[in-house]
């Protein structure tokens, strides 16, 4: 995937982010939109609601600073080892900042 491409689909993702973001926030504009679009979702559960805005504010920022990487050039080389992130992985997900062992790793830490 070249950088073109990958900052396509990051800049896709989080325009989608932070629609569910101003959804989840209760945005009057955006909830109006979203119960268009998908009438029947059930966003009623507080707990629930904020579970789903913890992920999505994460993600974003994941997104986000996949972006900075993008504009500095380091983009696609995992943060703790500095190899390069397998194609594969980018492909799924284009945010990954690290490589499967190193976040493996550093799941198993938290
Ligand atoms: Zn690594």
């Amino acid at each position: 995937m070249d950088d073109a491409t990958a900052r396509t689909r990051l800049q896709n993702m989080l325009g989608d982010l932070e629609r569910s973001i101003a959804v989840l926030r209760g945005d009057p504009v955006a909830v109006r939109e979203r119960s268009a679009a998908d009438a029947g979702a059930d966003l009623t559960d507080a707990d629930r609601t904020r579970a789903m805005l913890d992920v999505a504010t994460r993600q974003r920022n994941a997104v986000l600073s996949a972006l900075k990487r993008l504009d500095e050039g380091s983009y696609g080389r995992c943060l703790d080892c500095g190899r390069t992130v397998p194609e594969g992985r980018l492909e799924a997900r284009p945010e990954a900042s690290r490589c499967v062992q190193c976040q493996a790793k550093r799941e198993r830490r938290r």
